[in-house]
């Protein structure tokens, strides 16, 4: 089935971003911790380091790319993960916050810690 790339699903905002260290709650990944690669917001999806592996079959393109087959990490629904937290290191609920310069920041709703710099 053609994947819809142009109705978002889940909007624009996710709850974590490039650069978060998430943890899979659910598919064959499960448990699975991981960063974030690369973060899609107009689909709600996420690719993360070591999660829902799979196997491209290149064709080689020129002398620099050889064809064969590669293992690389496909994009799963943002719902899929949750974010780790840097303070309790376990996986956490998101809540947000205002900062007094007016920023908007995530914060971690088990310990209060604010996740974003
Ligand atoms: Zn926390």
């Amino acid at each position: 089935m053609p994947r819809q790339k142009s109705t978002p699903r889940w909007g624009n905002r996710m709850h974590v971003r490039k650069g978060d260290t998430v943890v899979v709650i659910s598919g064959k990944d499960r448990g699975k911790k991981g960063k974030i690669i690369r973060a899609e917001p107009a689909t709600g999806r996420v690719v993360v380091e070591g999660v829902n592996v799979v196997k491209r079959h290149l064709k080689p393109r020129g002398k620099s790319m050889q064809g064969g087959i590669v293992d690389q990490e496909a994009a799963v629904p943002s719902s899929k993960v949750m974010l780790v937290c840097v303070r309790c290191n376990r996986p956490s609920r998101l809540g947000r916050t205002s900062l007094k310069d007016g920023r908007s920041v995530r914060v971690c709703k088990r310990c209060g810690e604010v996740v974003d710099r």
